[in-house]
């Protein structure tokens, strides 16, 4: 089926700014509440809040098998299940009733006063309810800074690291939406230097991680994998993703098995999903993998994408500093790599189940996703713009990650993913 809603000729009835992230060609998915406390699955043109409930109660989905209920619900879990075809028939159809040309609703004003909200009328909630949650760690430079800080610099990368997309189970329960705050979590530490007794108390290295995260449609059935040839086919799109970390909580309990309560404490996403397909003319190469994977990870074609990343961090009434610059591009293992290996023991995938990247760290030091590698574990402190200092994120310090993507035809982007740093709890 072609995505007629991508022609980047297309233009919307509704304003939409020269440098929005939402033109009419994006189109995504989320769920907001009303001026009048309903709350709905949505879409975004501009800085217009489309209701989806209501367009589809006034017939504007005619001729598109969907239940009646099907955007009157507080997630997208059931028409994320609905599969890939329906996606692309609701999102043509979006686009052809808002574009230009077509008078159908925008000569209606009573319909366009149940459709249509200012963004700044709606509040954002989740736009999944996400069963599960798994993390990656697909970023090549990522991992052997990391390596390097918390182990050995000579073996930063592990054997497997090149043969595996390295990942853990996270906790889905803690997963809030942009602008929601973060309470800084307390927990143990390692012990000081000639003490038996570990530390406790707040964290004193919070940080992020700059991460993109796909979400998933059922895809698989418990003890069958998914090729990966197909597993794309089986991927809604993508949100943006601070995997909000306690660096010294996560160094004393790592060994053996990996990440817990340093990172369970939060992860902040943003608000709109941005299709698969929304995303399609701006596929690039992945890096060359080398060595080859093994033939079940093995990926023809273009399975990457150019997304433009960037963290900034704001001071409670401060400027905000833009501290570092990445890309999607530069993400080791792709997508479709990551579902098929997690799905290659016969682990089923479901609706709403989130994938995160892992953080994304480009080649040079101003692309480093992740303030332990930016201030390479606090030895080189950035300076903000208000000539404060910071090794790693601050109480009342706000996070802000933005992504986009950017030819000279559109521009898609994924809006903000933001949370701000409250103070521990004692
Ligand atoms: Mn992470």
């Amino acid at each position: 089926m072609e995505i007629t809603a991508n022609n980047p000729k297309r233009k919307s009835w509704l304003n939409v700014n020269e440098n929005s992230d939402f033109p009419i060609q994006n189109i995504p998915f989320g769920v907001f509440i009303t001026r009048d406390d309903i709350i709905t699955i949505g879409s975004r043109i501009g800085d217009y809040a489309i209701d989806l409930g209501a367009f589809h109660q006034l017939g504007y989905f005619d001729g598109i098998p969907l239940t009646d209920d099907m955007f009157l619900q507080d997630n997208l879990n059931d028409f994320i299940a609905d599969g890939r075809k329906t996606w692309r028939l609701v999102r043509n159809r979006i686009a052809d009733v808002f574009d230009v040309k077509n008078g159908k609703l925008r000569d209606n004003p009573a319909h366009k006063d149940k459709i249509i909200f200012r963004i700044d009328e709606v509040e954002m909630l989740l736009p999944v309810a996400v069963g599960d949650y798994t993390d990656f760690y697909a970023s090549k430079e990522h991992a052997t800074n990391v390596g390097s800080l918390f182990r050995d610099p000579k073996n930063a990368l592990l054997p497997n690291w090149v043969h595996i997309p390295i990942g853990y189970h996270g906790r889905s329960s803690s997963i809030i939406p942009s602008g929601t705050p973060v309470r800084r979590p307390v927990g143990q530490t390692r012990p000081a230097e000639g003490s038996n007794t570990p530390g406790f108390g707040p964290t004193k290295l919070l940080d992020f991680e700059l991460e993109m995260a796909f979400i998933t449609t059922d895809a698989n059935v418990l003890g069958e994998r998914i090729p990966i040839e197909e597993a794309e086919n089986y991927i809604f799109g993508m949100v943006q993703f601070n995997d909000w970390s306690a660096r010294d909580i996560q160094a004393w309990e790592y060994v053996p098995l990996g990440p817990f309560l340093g990172k369970s404490f939060a992860s902040t996403i943003s608000p709109w999903i941005v299709t698969l397909d929304a995303l399609e003319p701006f596929r690039v190469a992945n890096p060359k993998q080398d060595p080859k994977p093994l033939p079940y990870l093995q990926q023809k074609g273009k399975g990457s994408f150019d997304i433009h990343l960037e963290a900034a961090i704001q001071p409670e009434g401060g400027a905000e500093t833009v501290v570092c610059q990445s890309n999607f591009k530069y993400m080791y293992w792709t997508i479709a790599q990551q579902l098929a290996h997690h799905t290659v023991n016969g682990c089923p995938v479901e609706s709403g189940d989130m994938m995160g990247s892992g953080t994304i760290s480009g080649p040079t030091e101003d692309s480093f996703g992740s303030m332990l590698e930016l201030t390479w574990k606090g030895q080189k402190p950035i300076t903000l713009k208000d000539g404060t200092q910071r090794k790693f994120i601050n109480d009342n310090d706000t996070v802000t990650m933005r992504a986009y993507c950017q030819n000279d035809k559109v521009r898609i982007g994924f809006g903000e993913c933001s949370g701000k740093v409250l103070p521990a709890k004692l």
